[in-house]
């Protein structure tokens, strides 16, 4: 969900961008308008999330799947190594990708528990070699979260927030990189942004293809080559939006309240229940179920001819799971248990 006055803005900008004669659609990506378009977005981005002088931005293709090729191309500088936390789908496939370019452990995994809880790892677990450690801040698909930041001591910690990024203040300066994909939490997708420590840069080797080395997207200001320059004009419009009503501190005390409202009413409801151990659960995505498969696809069926759409769980497991991203006003969380009720009492 993106929030509807950005939506609405946009449709008004969008044949014509403030009188300028042309759409952001149309517009060169090295044209005066778009330069400002993409310098505001970055200063912006910087603000809200107070990103020290020392980090990169960086707005890249190929959404966080590229990234996770990107990252093990560009960090394994010295010994080779990486060292993974799987806590879930995304996790998983960021380190299969990495290993294809070099040695990778995984230190620790909850696979085996369904990925219902968030791994607790401590500095000594880690290789001392490592070239960097590799994490999911926020687990997607299985409505997880991390409760505390890993120590890595001097190793280099890479995050993948694509499902938690600015919902939440977070400590820039704790993370060698973290990255993210636009479509959960930002803006249309298309566009991935990493947020880069300066001395981690330049270590990709020739081989490495052009677009795929973070040095040429710094060095270039995410201009080497033509950007997606609209995904773009949204993100920087959403961080604008955020800066007006108050940064993230004002987002993440809303994404809490919803977000607690939704787990107190499943934790006292009799039909549903919340998989997830407490201390690691998502502001973002709250995944829930009934116990019954069958049951489950009923809610989903009645819930969208409710006109509340997508609150399936992911394809890979199922139940149901609620995207209360950002952009989700209280009344949506509330619309939704309101029809939980409904459907409980109907169902039991
Ligand atoms: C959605 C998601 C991805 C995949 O993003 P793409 O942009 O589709 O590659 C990766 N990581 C997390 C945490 C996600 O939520």
């Amino acid at each position: 969900m993106l929030p509807l006055n950005v939506i609405e803005d946009a449709a008004a900008n969008l044949a014509d961008y403030q009188g300028c004669g042309e759409s952001v659609m149309e517009m060169s990506h090295r044209s005066a308008e778009f330069k400002a378009i993409l310098e505001d977005a970055e200063k912006n981005l910087r603000d809200i999330m107070n990103i020290p002088d020392n980090y990169k931005v960086m707005f890249i293709q190929g959404g966080a799947t590229l990234q996770f090729a990107m990252i093990p191309l560009n960090l394994l500088r010295n010994s080779g190594k990486a060292d993974y936390i799987v806590s879930g789908t995304w996790a998983k496939k960021a380190a299969k990708e990495a290993q294809k370019f070099g040695d990778i452990k995984i230190v620790a995994s909850s696979e085996e528990d369904t990925f219902t809880y968030i791994p607790e790892v401590s500095k000594e677990d880690f290789r001392p070699d490592a070239d960097y450690v590799h994490i999911t801040f926020n687990n997607t698909i299985y409505g997880t979260h991390y409760p505390y930041i890993p120590d890595t001591g001097d190793i280099p910690l890479v995050a993948d927030m694509s499902s938690c990024i600015l919902s939440e203040e977070v400590d820039v300066s704790k993370f060698g990189l973290i990255y993210a994909g636009v479509q959960k939490n930002i803006a249309p997708a298309g566009v991935a942004i990493a947020i880069m420590r300066e001395d981690l840069l330049g270590f990709a080797k020739e081989t490495v293809p052009t677009y795929l080395d973070y040095k040429i997207h710094a060095d270039n200001g995410s201009t080497y080559n033509t950007p997606n320059c609209f995904g773009i004009y949204i993100a920087g419009e959403v961080f604008k939006h955020i800066k007006n009503i108050g940064g993230i501190a004002a987002i993440n005390k809303i994404n809490v309240e919803k977000a607690q409202k939704l787990y107190d009413y499943i934790d006292s409801s009799e039909l549903y229940t919340c998989p997830v151990r407490e201390r690691d659960r998502s502001l973002m995505n709250v995944v829930f179920v009934t116990g019954d498969a069958d049951l489950d696809k009923k809610f989903v069926a009645e819930a969208k001819a409710n006109n509340m759409h997508n609150l399936n769980g992911h394809r890979s497991i199922g139940g149901m799971r609620a995207s209360i991203y950002n952009a989700m006003p209280m009344e949506g969380v509330d619309a939704l248990i309101e029809f939980m009720k409904k459907f409980e009492e109907e169902n039991k």
